[in-house]
């Protein structure tokens, strides 16, 4: 994940679509972000080769999203009953309880600061996605 202190909306955003990138592209891997403002820049690996037409579903998913206006729920659980987070891996293992962050139906570990409802996240486009190595591509978004 990226800056947890980042612009809620942005983080927000950030958070959703590493979700719906994870859960559409699974052998998705080595992901990085960095979020600046109201933008954020993604990278991450994929075996075999994507182009826009991969991503377009995804960030048609996040506007509709948006649309919904889903609420964001913060709980906290005992680690032991966190095995169903998919990024449990980036929580430091002594961390009990583990703080989840759940967007519609995606909930993650995060420690970062969210908005209460995804119709928050105002103006969120995907403004970029291009190959930038063998196998490595970076996503560029922004929101308002
Ligand atoms: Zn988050």
């Amino acid at each position: 994940m990226g800056d947890p202190l980042a612009y809620p909306p942005l983080h927000s955003a950030e958070h959703l679509l590493t979700s719906l990138l994870e859960e559409r592209l699974p052998a998705l891997s080595g992901y990085e972000a960095r979020l600046k403002s109201r933008k954020c820049v993604m990278e991450f690996d994929h075996p075999t080769p994507l182009t826009e037409a991969d991503i377009a579903p995804i960030g048609e998913a996040m506007t509709a999203a948006i649309a919904a206006d889903w609420p964001v729920t913060i709980d906290a659980i005992p680690r032991a009953k966190a095995s169903h987070l998919p990024n449990l891996d980036e929580i430091p293992a002594d961390l009990d309880p583990v703080r989840v962050v759940t967007i519609g139906a995606y909930p993650r570990a995060c420690r970062g600061q969210h908005v209460a409802r995804t119709g928050e996240m105002r103006g969120f486009r995907i403004t970029r996605f291009a190959p930038v190595a063998n196998s490595r591509y970076r996503l560029n978004f922004a929101v308002d």
